[in-house]
């Protein structure tokens, strides 16, 4: 599979046809879905009729010499937790199993006008709540590195879908590292965009001040190309910044002189799998010959992440997913009052993970427990944000493993829900302190699953980031290793 730039430069040349281009894409779910299971939705006779009117579209815009739209053509995914008019989305939950909504998230839209063709919506845990797609109402999606392994989550089928060359791109959600570790994951490029960098409008909230929506690619060249198009100030969104755009393009640098690299003492050390520490110690190598400064930073309130998402977030689920009550959304169980109605709608219909964090969260905000534990959270947030601001007055970006190990196995963890929540220690901070990441490969482990490594940045930083991780990318091959999910090797 082409990365996006590439599709995007023979589409513009006439070389290849949006429908030969999404005909390909489709026959590769159609291989691939089955062993991998990324898609709950899949377009295809909708997704083939806007290939064709990108077609003519493209044939007239090359007659006439206009401009051509910047994703004209190219199909893409979108995860399932953005609205998408007139496509089914579920949010990897059983309350929205037949919801089909009437208008598109604000990300969508300008991917869509831009040209791009969605063939479908990707797997998640439901409404993003996961670190592996297990808790996804509708199936488990498979590492197509090792089809008994979780792909991450809650982003695991958009980076499954990419990692095996279903798709070129995916959208993605992050609020604690749902790009990110799953791109880990599954040895694809993830970007987690700064909180307001792009809208949230039409993201089925989650947490809403830790949603950011992110993009899932083979490298980074693709993630700056979407984040060009989807980044902005949205009247609809209060909390989109009108920063200025970064630009499409990335330009690789002859070396990384005078870009100081900072490395927290606190995310190394005990409980990371050896490999993965070697792998990014290896990649700080790259960076360090290219003639980057590595040095040593702390972020002294890394600790206390874990408590303080995992008492933010849920309270923030637990008012947000209020709305499913079996009155608006998808499905309803009837009853005879209407209290009975929300109270079986919602006691049937939500899995058990998203009814723990609703009880969580209403318990964090209860009367009497509110100072100690929600106001007490906002506390110890504002001290990690703070942590972030002094690094950056030192060093230009952080560099960071994604997740403490590679990719677990499906059910390793399904029975204790804490030690999952402890699978996103090195991801969280970055979504409480509002500032970009990216996730990109440097290795793999001995049995072959990919290991991701991090680089964040100040707010609105994304550029500066994803030119150095296209900069490593250039010197090196990690990100275009490919999963061979079907075991017949035919690329
Ligand atoms: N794994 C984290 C959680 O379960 C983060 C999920 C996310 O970023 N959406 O909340």
């Amino acid at each position: 599979m082409l990365t996006a730039k590439e599709a995007l430069r023979l589409l513009h040349r006439g070389e290849v046809s949006s429908r030969e281009l999404t005909q390909e894409v489709l026959k590769q779910i159609e291989r691939t879905e089955p062993a991998v299971h990324a898609f709950l939705t899949v377009v295809a006779e909708q997704a083939l009729a806007e290939a064709e009117q990108a077609d003519k579209h493209l044939a007239q815009a090359r007659r006439d010499g206009d401009e051509i739209p910047p994703l004209l053509g190219l199909p893409v995914a979108v995860k399932d937790v953005l609205i998408t008019k007139g496509i089914r989305t579920t949010a990897g939950s059983r309350i929205l199993e037949n919801f089909v909504p009437p208008f598109d998230a604000t990300s969508v839209r300008r991917v869509k006008e831009a040209g791009a063709v969605i063939v479908g919506k990707t797997n998640t845990d439901e409404f993003a709540m996961g670190s592996s797609t297990e808790n996804s109402a509708f199936g488990v999606t498979h590492n197509p590195w090792d089809l008994e392994r979780v792909p991450g989550g809650s982003s695991g089928g958009s980076a499954a879908a990419v990692a095996a060359r279903m798709v070129p791109v995916a959208l993605g959600t992050d609020t604690g590292g749902s790009v990110r570790q799953p791109a880990a994951f599954c040895g694809v490029t993830g970007l987690k965009t700064t909180y307001g960098r792009i809208s949230r409008y039409g993201l089925i909230a989650y947490g809403s001040s830790l949603d950011t929506v992110g993009v899932l690619s083979q490298d980074a060249a693709d993630a700056a190309l979407f984040l060009n198009i989807m980044a902005g100030r949205d009247p609809l969104d209060a909390t989109s910044v009108d920063a200025p755009i970064p630009p499409a393009e990335l330009r690789a640098r002859d070396d990384l002189r005078g870009l100081k690299i900072g490395v927290p003492r606190e995310y190394f050390g005990g409980g990371i799998q050896p490999e993965v520490e070697s792998a990014v110690r290896a990649a700080l190598e790259v960076f360090a010959d290219m003639g980057a400064e590595i040095t040593e930073i702390s972020l002294p309130h890394t600790e206390y992440a874990v408590p303080v998402y995992y008492l933010i977030a849920p309270a923030e689920a637990s008012a947000n997913l209020a709305r499913f009550d079996g009155i608006r959304y998808g499905p309803r169980v009837p009853a005879d009052s209407m209290w009975d109605v929300f109270r079986r709608t919602r006691g049937r219909l939500f899995g058990a993970e998203v009814k723990r964090r609703i009880m969580l969260g209403t318990y964090a905000l209860s009367a009497g427990y509110y100072d100690a534990y929600y106001g007490k959270a906002q506390k110890v947030r504002t001290l990690i944000k703070r942590d972030f601001e002094t690094a950056f007055e030192k060093v230009d970006l952080i560099a960071a493993p994604v997740a403490p190990s590679t990719a677990f196995r499906i059910g390793e963890h399904t029975n204790d829900p804490l030690a999952m929540y402890l699978e996103d220690v090195f991801t969280l901070p970055a979504n409480l302190a509002g500032v970009p990441g990216v996730s990109f490969p440097v290795g793999f482990d001995r049995l072959g699953l990919p290991i991701g490594m991090q680089l964040m940045g100040a707010h609105f930083q994304e550029h500066l980031i994803l030119e150095v991780v296209h900069t490593y990318q250039q010197a090196t091959d990690w990100h275009r290793h490919q999963p061979d999910p079907l075991g017949d090797d035919e690329e």
